[in-house]
Parts: structure tokens; C-alpha cells; sequence
């Protein structure tokens, strides 16, 4: 029998009172320089280009929700990759400097390198990928040839068994291995690995992954399991905060900290005492929240735009974009928003927050 989650179909919701209507958005020149209210400026786009995955990670899209019955959308709901295109170059003139595609499984999107030509020949972008590594493996060249400059790899466990278990799709991590050397042969580099940390799940996993990816010149990153979406049962228990990591490490490889390569960067850096081998990063979103830094909007498989990744509100992109909307037009609706944009939720989570409406991961974009 299929769970049953009182999900809120917070897709639907309508923007909040302080957004203009996008016909009474007033004029903002694209300086580039758009800061909300915090000061915060407009630098990346996470773009969510299917809400559908191969997998069913336990944490994310678990398979008693996401069952065959699932209404996934339908195709012709998407932004088609001519609409992604334009948004983007929208979102350039507004600051916009780096554009993440992701999803769902970004790799399952028919002719996603298409979409990455079209992208890279805005120019001055710099472009990135996440992806579980299912097909990687197979697509790794072509991503590259079409200009795609990195990817970052998701894996959260060695363990043959670990693996499939939390993947839920029996899916073996040799295949996502091979998926990152085929990435590195490619130049897709430097490579990130993003393993996420749940408690009684795959914490003994922290040193194998770390004795695997050091010196390897990839960069493996430890998640903070958070409280994205309504369906994974999140409670602050399951969380292995980033400093329990740092010190199963530390014990066996020392460790020193390292700077942030710029503002907003997630990952707080860390590296090897030996020098030679690398560095990882912790993403502790949960125990120490990076709002304060957040230069993150996120556009949804459907064009709504979202300031934050436990928003509840998304502005419809996509109504202005078939509605005959000018770029400038659409400039000035994305400035509106990001004016006023005013959101932390990590920093004010609580045990409150925890239960409010939320949006699912796979279709805000992970
Ligand atoms: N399918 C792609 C992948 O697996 O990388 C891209 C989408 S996925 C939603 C993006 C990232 O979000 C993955 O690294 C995934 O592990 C992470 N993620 C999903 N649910 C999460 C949660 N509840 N807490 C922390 N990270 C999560």
C-alpha cells in the first residue's frame, strides 16, 4: 500500500503580496548588481530540468511516494530548452554568472547536451551539472563537447549494498565510478563528489569514501541530510553534523581548513595535511546555515521561479515567456522579485519550520 503524505501542491501557489503583478513590475536596469534585501546578489541559477529521476534515493524521492502512479509532469508543461535559453540570458544581464542544471536526473532529459550548447553560447557562463552518474558514463563526452564545464557527482556510499539501498534502484556504485572517470578523461574537472550523511545509514561510509577520493584530485563533499520536501520523514536526529564528519576524518587524515574561493561558495573547504591529497568540503546546511551568503534563485521544471530551496512560493517564468512578455519585461519581474527577496530559512529552522509547506527537491532543482 502506498503511503500517503498530505502533501501541499505548494506548485500552485500564488506569489506573496509584496511582488508586483509582472505587468506592474517597475523598470530595473540589468547592471548586474540586483541585491535583496539582505544585501545578497543575484550570481546563480539552479535550473530543475525534470522532476522525474531513475533512482529513488531514500532521502529524496522516496519510492512509496514516487511510485509508478506518481503524476510527474507532463512534458509539455516543462520549459522547453529555447525557454531555458532566454531565461537565462535574462538572468546573465541581471548577474547571473554560473547556471546549474539539475533536477530530477538532469542526464535524462532528452538531448540535455542541446540545451548546454545553447546555454554555452551565451557566453561568459559558467556551466555545471549535477547528476546521480547513472549515464555518465555514456555521456560524459558529448556534455563536454557541447560545453559544459564540470560536473558534481552524487554518491553516497561505496558500499555495494550501502549503495543500492539507499539509491533504492539497485543500482551499483561500479557504474557511478566508472561514470566519474569518464567525466575526469573527459575534462569535466574539477569533479565534485556529493555524498549525503544519514545517520544509521551510511555514516561508516565517510572514511571508505574519503580513503577512496583522496588524491584523486576529485573534491568529495559531505551533505548535511536536510529537511527538503515533505516525503522523507526528515527528523533532526537523522542528521550527522558536518564537525562529526570533520573529526572521523581528522582522527585517521589531519585536516586544515582552507579559504572560500569566493561569496556564497556552499561548501566550507578543507584540506589534507599531506598537501598532495586534495581537499573535501562539508556542506553543513543544517548545523551552521549559509543563508547569509545565498546568491541561489532556482527555476522549477515548470518556470516558476524560487528564491530558496525550502521556499514555499514560486513565481510563474513560464506565463510570461509563452504570454508574449518582452526580455526587459521579464527582467523587471525577476528584479522585482529578488528585491524583496528576503528569505533564511535554514538560519530560523526549528522544529516548527520543519512541518510547513515545502517544495519536493527533484522538482525545485537539488
Ligand atoms: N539527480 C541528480 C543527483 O542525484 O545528483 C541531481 C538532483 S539531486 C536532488 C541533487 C543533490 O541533492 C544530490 O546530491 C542529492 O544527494 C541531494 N539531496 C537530495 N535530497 C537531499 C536531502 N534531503 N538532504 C541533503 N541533500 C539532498
Amino acid at each position: 500500500m502506498a503511503r500517503v503524505i498530505p502533501l501541499t501542491d505548494a506548485r500552485a501557489a500564488q506569489p506573496n503580496g509584496s511582488v508586483p503583478h509582472p505587468s506592474a513590475a517597475p523598470r530595473v536596469a540589468p547592471t548586474g548588481e540586483l541585491a535583496d534585501v539582505r544585501g545578497r546578489l543575484l550570481r546563480d541559477l539552479r535550473v530543475s530540468v525534470t522532476d522525474r529521476c531513475n533512482f529513488r534515493c531514500v532521502y529524496c524521492m522516496p519510492k512509496d511516494v514516487f511510485g509508478r502512479d506518481y503524476p510527474f509532469l507532463p512534458h509539455a508543461e516543462l520549459l522547453t530548452f529555447e525557454e531555458i535559453a532566454r531565461l537565462a540570458r535574462v538572468f546573465k544581464a541581471h548577474g547571473v554568472k554560473k547556471i546549474r542544471l539539475t533536477g530530477g536526473e538532469p542526464l535524462l532529459r532528452k538531448n540535455i547536451e542541446r540545451l548546454i550548447e545553447m546555454l554555452a553560447s551565451i557566453g561568459d557562463l559558467d556551466i555545471t551539472l549535477t547528476t546521480n552518474g547513472a549515464l555518465l558514463a555514456r555521456k560524459a563526452r558529448e556534455l563536454k563537447a557541447a560545453g559544459l564545464n564540470r560536473v558534481t557527482v552524487s554518491l553516497d556510499a561505496l558500499d555495494d549494498g550501502v549503495f543500492r539501498a539507499m539509491n533504492d534502484a539497485d543500482f551499483p556504485v561500479a557504474k557511478v565510478l566508472e561514470g566519474i572517470d569518464a567525466a575526469a578523461r573527459a575534462g569535466l574537472a574539477p569533479i565534485k563528489i556529493n555524498m549525503v550523511v544519514k545517520r544509521g545509514m551510511n555514516e561508516h561510509e565517510i572514511l571508505p569514501m574519503a580513503r577512496h577520493f583522496r588524491g584523486s584530485g576529485h573534491i568529495l563533499r559531505f551533505i548535511e541530510y536536510m529537511d527538503v520536501g515533505h516525503t522523507n520523514g526528515w527528523r533532526m536526529d537523522d542528521v550527522v553534523p558536518s564537525a562529526e564528519v570533520l573529526t572521523t576524518i581528522g582522527r585517521e587524515f589531519p585536516l586544515e581548513p582552507v579559504d572560500a574561493a569566493y561569496t556564497g561558495e556552499v561548501a566550507e573547504r578543507w584540506r589534507y595535511r599531506d598537501a598532495s591529497a586534495g581537499e573535501i568540503g562539508v556542506i553543513s546546511s543544517v548545523t551552521q546555515a549559509f543563508c547569509r551568503d545565498c546568491t541561489r534563485a532556482r527555476l522549477a521544471t515548470d518556470g516558476r521561479l524560487y528564491t530558496c530551496l525550502f521556499a514555499t512560493t514560486g513565481y510563474d517564468l513560464r506565463a510570461l515567456v509563452r504570454g508574449g512578455s518582452s526580455d526587459e519585461e521579464i527582467g523587471n519581474y525577476i528584479a522585482a522579485i529578488w528585491l524583496q527577496r528576503a528569505d533564511r530559512y535554514s538560519e530560523i529552522r526549528s522544529e516548527h519550520t520543519v512541518a510547513l509547506p515545502k517544495i519536493e527537491m527533484s522538482y525545485i532543482g537539488g
